[in-house]
């Protein structure tokens, strides 16, 4: 698959910006370069009634910052949402994508490790075209709560598969 990917994280989540990267390329066979930044660019979008990061107008951003045929991938710390939602775990706009880590936390590392694998490698399925699937235990599954993200698995399922496949042929 071709494509570029940027994957981007304040300095402090540098581990998980790894997982992000090596998630796209196992997943996606996508490499990506690793850009860590100073200022976490999400405090810019921080509603402050909410005291969470308004996650669209991030993404919308990023995509302007990034050149079309890059894809981006944002890893934050800060709780984000969107729309009507009490919060979301990532959110993609055309070729940028958020993935925050404020909800995946969990006293065992391998739970939270696999909670960010399938949140990012949701989000890229996004920004390769993918929509939500209705298969609970595929990654393109939509995660209402952390139960949902729990239970799903850390791939897409064949029928996104073949999309993915499909795409990639035109
Ligand atoms: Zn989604
Ligand atoms: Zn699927």
């Amino acid at each position: 698959m071709s494509g570029r990917l940027v994957v981007s994280s304040p300095k402090n989540l540098g581990s998980e910006r790894r997982v992000a990267a090596e998630t796209a390329l196992r997943l996606y066979g996508l490499s990506s370069v690793e850009l860590e930044l100073e200022e976490d660019p999400a405090k810019s979008y921080i509603n402050t009634l909410r005291g969470q990061v308004e996650a669209l107008r991030l993404v919308e951003t990023l995509s302007k910052d990034t050149e079309p045929h890059v894809l981006r991938l944002h890893v934050t710390g800060l709780d984000i949402y969107f729309n009507d939602y009490y919060f979301c775990f990532g959110l993609a706009f055309k070729n940028a994508a958020v993935v925050s880590i404020f909800r995946l936390r969990d006293s065992q590392l391998g739970k939270f490790l696999s909670r960010l694998r399938k949140e990012v490698g949701h989000e890229i399925g996004h920004l390769l075209g993918l929509k939500h699937c209705t298969n609970p235990r595929c990654v393109m599954f939509f995660s209402n709560s952390i139960l949902d993200t729990d239970f799903k698995g850390e791939e897409p399922c064949p029928k996104c598969r073949l999309q993915l496949a499909r795409s990639g042929e035109r």
